[in-house]
């Protein structure tokens, strides 16, 4: 029965109960316990509806206090991750950096000599072949004299930027000292090897810098070794410099090959 309906109902009954005209009616006690029973049972169930609605509304405000939590922790969550990715950046550039400066040369930014020696000693673990030519700057210690430690700079700089891009691209060129570099020429012989070296030779002697009105260049001088199989690269490297040696002695400017 609809609310309505029945307070209306109840109003009326209450009324009846209450007429003294229906006083002596054999019906009125019956209906007097019927409305008394129906009114306790009717303030029962709305103490139960008070009761069920409470707990709803603490089950939801525990549900929003839950949901405010989780929402805070994944925020906090996603911070973490946010600075933690940063991190994780930082250091891989951090080692990119180490790595780079552990491996090349800042001048010049040719691979240095720990990388070259690292890439000599894995070619003769693999026993795979290969020829050297260590080349040295012809009186480059007259260019710092005559025009200064800075001018001395710029020529091995530009000189390099040469090398780099003369070479092929599996051969790998170190700077091997102060203006020496050492070239790794792999899978290639000596007779394979004497033209390349010739050739980038005369491409660094086509190299100049200037200052003021002069332009400057330099000269190259090259000793070249072919790998034994079974010997350490320290051996061919040692072959390379007693040829460069000789090229020196025999008056600079040129290349000449270690065959003993
Ligand atoms: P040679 O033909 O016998 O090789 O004569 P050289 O003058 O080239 O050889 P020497 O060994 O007498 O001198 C090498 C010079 O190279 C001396 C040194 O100051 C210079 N040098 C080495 N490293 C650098 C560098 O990074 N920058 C500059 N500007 N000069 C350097
Ligand atoms: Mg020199
Ligand atoms: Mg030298």
């Amino acid at each position: 029965m609809k609310t309505r309906d029945e307070e209306a109902l109840l109003s009326h009954i209450a009324t009846l109960l209450g007429s003294p005209e229906h006083a002596g009616n054999p019906l009125r006690d019956a209906l007097q316990d019927l409305y008394q029973q129906h009114c306790e049972q009717r303030e029962q169930v709305q103490r139960l509806i008070n009761i069920s609605d409470r707990y709803q509304l603490l089950a939801m405000e525990a549900r929003q206090v839950t949901q405010a939590r989780y929402e805070d922790s994944l925020r906090r969550q996603r911070k973490l991750s946010r600075i933690s990715d940063g991190y994780q950046a930082l250091m891989r550039d951090r080692n990119r950096a180490l790595h780079q400066a552990s491996t090349h040369d800042p001048l010049t930014d040719l691979p240095n000599r720990r990388m070259i020696s690292e890439r000599l000693e894995a070619l003769v673990n693999e026993r795979r072949g290969f020829t050297l030519a260590l080349l040295d700057i012809d009186h480059f210690k007259l260019i710092n004299d005559c025009h200064g430690h800075d001018v001395g700079d710029r020529l091995l700089v530009a000189i390099t930027r040469t090398l780099s891009t003369t070479l092929r691209d599996y051969d790998l060129c170190a700077r091997w000292g102060g203006e020496e570099f050492l070239l790794l020429l792999a899978n290639t012989d000596l007779d394979e090897a004497q033209p390349i070296v010739e050739r980038l030779r005369a491409c660094l002697a086509d190299v100049t810098i200037c200052t003021g009105d002069q332009k400057l260049s330099v000269t190259i001088s090259a000793g070249l070794s072919q790998h034994r199989f079974g010997e350490p690269h320290q051996a061919t490297i040692k072959r390379a410099d007693q040829a460069l040696l000789d090229a020196k002695r025999a008056g600079r400017n040129r290349c000449l090959s270690n065959i003993s």
